[in-house]
Parts: structure tokens; C-alpha cells; sequence
């Protein structure tokens, strides 16, 4: 181990604990080890290295891989105390993302295309990449960290590193090489590789920036708003109606949907095998969540229906993670960011070809989400929402749910509402790992899936029941 490896590795604990980007907060760190650590810059001040940094925990669980990029100089302004990693041997060792001479640095080397210690700065084809303009990190929240460069470029360093080709890039440049207007396109990337044995890895991606941009969940939340305040009116009379930018989104999910297709082509799964991973699913999550028991049931019998399906299920790659949050609105249309899928599961499962019903539903799971947190907010506390607003939320939700699909029959030819077996159990899936996640990271918004998962419950068994009569007549007549 060289000195500044071991130096970091003393510092790094405290300094991941409070990053945003450090997944694991709150569980107890055993140790964390520089793995790898690649100079970059060293011909004077600042001095830059690409470090891997493997978290081994208290509780025995998976090794976790983050990547820092190092920045080191003799003495540091202000600008970089909130980043400082820890100060030693004469140095002080920050997050560099921060220092303007190492943004400036490290999208030149995009730029130009250069190889330093085995890392690869690649520029895409006639990548148009800013110039001359220093990196200012992103503000957002975010599980990665982003900087942007002018309007032009925007890259995001992926901050948890596993062997493989990050979806997000390799969906990304797939997306690029059709053509597609519906993303961001992407311009470069900067890969390597990790372990013993070389395995490639993807250190970050750098995309083209969506200037004026707003991003979906804030405007569907700001639309929501609008119609609690005006609790006289409907969501079609209000002035932040969402339809048409909902009708706009499902054409625009539609078109990335056919582009990934088109270009990474299709197979066919198993109903019976997608059925069984959602009723897997559920049984872990019924251990968690007393309250779901109450569903279980009717869930179950909703994952059974798919599978009973007798076709098998048209199968491609899919964005794999999305909600609203994953979506810009730019002045000129919908773009669909943020490929890396489902940030927990492992890579194999989110490379895997997956029915495009799944995104659709994350979608449709959205649309409650943002209607019934802003009903939260409303009415906080043990009371019951005031029954007026809750109508209102459940018809925004309503709504801009049908409004997306609509826009997606639209663009694509083919209604997921059709679908409706394997759409519900899709929606149901993913309200049961929300249910999940509330309950142990927020508790005040386990009921938003909770109510989701009684009012799909209930419209099916609705639909059973009208089905019997239908058939009961039919026997009659
Ligand atoms: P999260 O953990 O929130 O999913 P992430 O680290 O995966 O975040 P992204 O979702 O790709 O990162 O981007 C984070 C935020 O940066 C977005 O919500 C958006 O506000 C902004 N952003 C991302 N890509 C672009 C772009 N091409 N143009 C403008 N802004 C962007
Ligand atoms: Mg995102």
C-alpha cells in the first residue's frame, strides 16, 4: 500500500459517512480499503488520483465499491473545506469534483482522448464536449455526483463501481448510435477496469446538458399543488394541469421504448418466471411490513393471473428505474434520463431483458406517488386527509396516469392498459418494494403505497365481480 492509500483509507470512513452519494449510511463500517488508486495528474498542483475505495461492513454484508477522485495540494481556499477528505504528510486531500483546475482537466481528457495509468477518457464520434469552462458540481441530491460545463456538457462521476459496463452508458450509447432525440445524448465517457482479473468498469459518462430545463417530479408536484389550492375546481379547470405534458411523456417512454428496442432487440420471458420473482418478492416484504398482510392475498392472486398467462411475454431493454424523477422537461420535449436501472439490484438483473410494462408502471406508480405526497404535506399528522383533497389527488393521479398512456398507445400502437394482468402486477410489484422502502427509511409515506396497493386491489376484484355478472347474465338471457 503506498502512503497515500493508507493515509486516505484512515480519513475515509468519517468522509463517506457524510456523503450524500454513500449508500450505506447508518450501517456500521468494519473497515475501507483503497483497492486501487491511479494517478492522474502528476506534474504539480493539484495533484489528482482516481481512488477505489472497497466498504467492508459491521453486519458481514457485500464488499461496496465508491470511486473519489482525489485532488491534493499544499494548502486549499475556503472553496474546498466542505470537501476536505482528511490533511496529511503536508497535503490537503479533497473531493476534487470541487476544483475547477481538475473539471477543467478532466473534460479536456474527454475531449482529446487520452489514456492515463490504464484509464480511458473517450470521446464518442464526433462528440461535441464543452470547452474552455471549468465543471460546477450539481446541487441535486443525487446517488452519483454530476458537474455541468456552460450549457453545453454535463458528467456525471457514477459513484459505486462494479465490474461490467454501466447500463446507464452502454443504454446510452446504444440510444446515440439510432439517433434517438429522446435522451440526453451522450458525448464520452471515462472506463477502465477493476479486480485481479481486469474486468471493464465505467467511471463516469459525460452527456450533453439539457439547458432551461425543469425536471418532471417538480412540475407534476407544482401542478399537484395547484389543484389543492383550488380545491373548488377539477384537474382539467386548474391552470398546472399535467395531462398534456403527461399525454407527451408516455409518447416520448413509447418512442425510447421502440429506439432500445430497434437497437438491442427483443426475446421473450416466461410469465411464470416473472411471476415467481414478484411472489418472492412479496413474501420477503410481508416479513416487513405487518401491514401488508391485510393485500397479500388479493396481491398474490394477481401475481398467480400472470402466471397463468399462456403467451409468453415479449421481452427488451428497458430503463429499468422509472418515475418522474428520471425525466427533464427541456423547452423542446421530454428527455428520459438516468439508465443505471434499479440502483440496488445486482448487474445481471438489470441488464436483463425485461417487459417494457415494467417502466410503464414506474411511471404510473409516479403519478400517486406525486399526488399523494403532496396530500401529506397538506395534512400532516395523525388526522385523517380531509376527504375533498384526497378526491382531488386521486383524480390528478388518475388523470395523468390515463394521459400517459394514452400518449404511449399513441406513439406506440399498443395501450398497456390492454395488458392489464401484467401492467397491475408490475404496479403491484413495485408498490410492495415501496412499501418496503417506506417503512424502513420513511415511515409517514408507507400509507401512499399501502393505499395503492388497496385501490388495485380493489379494481381488480371489482372487475372479477363484473365479469361473474356478465356471465351470469349471459347465462340467463
Ligand atoms: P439519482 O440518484 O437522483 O437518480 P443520479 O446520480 O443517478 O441521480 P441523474 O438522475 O442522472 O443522476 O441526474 C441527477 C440530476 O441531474 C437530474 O435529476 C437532473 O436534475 C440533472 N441532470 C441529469 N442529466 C441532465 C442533463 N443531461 N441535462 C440537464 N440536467 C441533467
Ligand atoms: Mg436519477
Amino acid at each position: 500500500m503506498t502512503g497515500l492509500a493508507a493515509a486516505l483509507a484512515a480519513h475515509l470512513p468519517g468522509f463517506l459517512a457524510r456523503q450524500r452519494w454513500f449508500a450505506a449510511k447508518g450501517r456500521p463500517v468494519r473497515s475501507v480499503a483503497v483497492a486501487t488508486e491511479i494517478p492522474l495528474c502528476t506534474g504539480g498542483e493539484p495533484y489528482l488520483d482516481l481512488v477505489l475505495a472497497d466498504v467492508e461492513f459491521d453486519d458481514g454484508s457485500p464488499v461496496q465499491t465508491y470511486q473519489l477522485l482525489v485532488g491534493r495540494r499544499s494548502e486549499t481556499g475556503d472553496e474546498l473545506e466542505h470537501v476536505v477528505i482528511g490533511r496529511f504528510d503536508g497535503w490537503t486531500a479533497y473531493d476534487a469534483l470541487w476544483d475547477p483546475a481538475v473539471t477543467t482537466w478532466l473534460i479536456d481528457a474527454v475531449r482529446t482522448g487520452v489514456e492515463v495509468g490504464g484509464v480511458q477518457f473517450v470521446p464518442e464520434p464526433d462528440a461535441e464536449l464543452a470547452e474552455g469552462v471549468p465543471g460546477r458540481v450539481v446541487g441535486a441530491e443525487q446517488s452519483n455526483t454530476s458537474v455541468v460545463y456552460g450549457d453545453r456538457s454535463i458528467l456525471k462521476l457514477f459513484r459505486r463501481v462494479v465490474p461490467g459496463l454501466n447500463p446507464d452508458l452502454e443504454l446510452h450509447r446504444a440510444l446515440r448510435a439510432v439517433g434517438s432525440t429522446q435522451v440526453a445524448s451522450v458525448q464520452g465517457a471515462i472506463e477502465g477496469t477493476v479486480g485481479a482479473d481486469g474486468q471493464t468498469a465505467t467511471f463516469a459518462m459525460v452527456q450533453n446538458f439539457a439547458a432551461n430545463s425543469a425536471e418532471g417530479w417538480a412540475m407534476a408536484l407544482t401542478s399537484v399543488r395547484d389543484l389543492l389550492a383550488e380545491a373548488d375546481l377539477h384537474a382539467d379547470e386548474v391552470g398546472g394541469d399535467f395531462a398534456s405534458e403527461a399525454y407527451r411523456l408516455g409518447e416520448t417512454v413509447a418512442v425510447v421504448h421502440s429506439e432500445l428496442a430497434g437497437a438491442l432487440g427483443t426475446v421473450e420471458r416466461d410469465p411464470g418466471e416473472i411471476a415467481d420473482a414478484m411472489l418472492v418478492r412479496l413474501g420477503v416484504a410481508a416479513t416487513e411490513v405487518p401491514a401488508l398482510a391485510e393485500h397479500a392475498d388479493a396481491v398474490r392472486a394477481a401475481f398467480d393471473a400472470v402466471a397463468g398467462l399462456d403467451a409468453p411475454i415479449p421481452a427488451q431493454r428497458v430503463h429499468g428505474d422509472l418515475h418522474l424523477g428520471q425525466t427533464l422537461r427541456t423547452p423542446y420535449g421530454w428527455l428520459v434520463i438516468d439508465f443505471e436501472g434499479e440502483p440496488s439490484a445486482p448487474l445481471a438483473e438489470r441488464v436483463r431483458p425485461d417487459s417494457t410494462l415494467r417502466d410503464v408502471a414506474g411511471m404510473l406508480r409516479s403519478f400517486d406517488y406525486a399526488a399523494f405526497h403532496q396530500l401529506l404535506a397538506w395534512q400532516p399528522g395523525p388526522n385523517e386527509p380531509d376527504a375533498q383533497l384526497s378526491w382531488h389527488a386521486h383524480q390528478w393521479a388518475a388523470r395523468n396516469r390515463d394521459a400517459f398512456c394514452d400518449g404511449y398507445a399513441a406513439a406506440s400502437g399498443d395501450d398497456p392498459r390492454a395488458h392489464a394482468v401484467m401492467l397491475r402486477a408490475f404496479e403491484l410489484d413495485k408498490a410492495v418494494y415501496e412499501a418496503v422502502y417506506e417503512t424502513r427509511s420513511r415511515p409517514t409515506w408507507a400509507p401512499i403505497p399501502l393505499a395503492s396497493i388497496a385501490r388495485i386491489t380493489t379494481e381488480i376484484a371489482r372487475e372479477i365481480d363484473t365479469e361473474i355478472d356478465i356471465d351470469t347474465d349471459a347465462g340467463v338471457s
